[in-house]
């Protein structure tokens, strides 16, 4: 258990050092900005749609704490090539498995995959904010807000 623990920290931590599509894209077709007051992370999502509702591409930029970097990063590659619909599914299976830690019909499609790594952040209250801003962010992308989201 512990081993697998510490493969788990291992995936989160190599997401925060070299965060995976973060870019700023030459094309797309949404975007928003969010910020997390609690930790000082920032970031800035890009997203681009396709005709069919789908996630084209996605990338982000920004700076903060290497759980905010690393959730951003592993959103982006669980997201890619996924119809909004199940998109907004994943959030909310992730945003259970981040509050209460009970996922509903968690067997069903979209599966969270490799996103069940930051389940441990459940257990520090003050880095769920950071684990959950980029899909915070992404969400108001979707909603084509423009005044930046937080996390209060
Ligand atoms: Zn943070």
């Amino acid at each position: 258990m512990s081993d697998l623990r510490e493969l788990y920290q291992e995936t989160i931590l190599d997401h925060g050092k070299r965060p995976r599509n973060h870019r700023r894209p030459a094309t797309f077709n949404h975007e928003a900005d969010g910020h997390n007051p609690l930790c000082g992370d920032k970031i800035h999502v890009y997203l681009d749609l396709d005709e069919a509702g789908r996630v084209r591409d996605l990338s982000f930029e920004g700076k903060g704490c290497a759980i905010s970097q690393a959730s951003a990063s592993m959103m982006t590659e669980a997201l890619r090539g996924m119809p909004v619909a199940e998109a907004e599914k994943l959030y909310h299976k992730f945003h259970a498995l981040l509050t209460t830690g009970e996922v509903p019909d968690a067997d069903e499609e979209p599966e969270l995959g490799k996103l069940e790594m930051l389940g441990g952040v459940r257990e520090f209250p003050m880095r769920v904010k950071c684990a959950t801003l980029a899909w915070h962010t992404f969400e108001a992308a979707l909603r084509g807000e423009a005044a930046p989201v937080t996390t209060d």
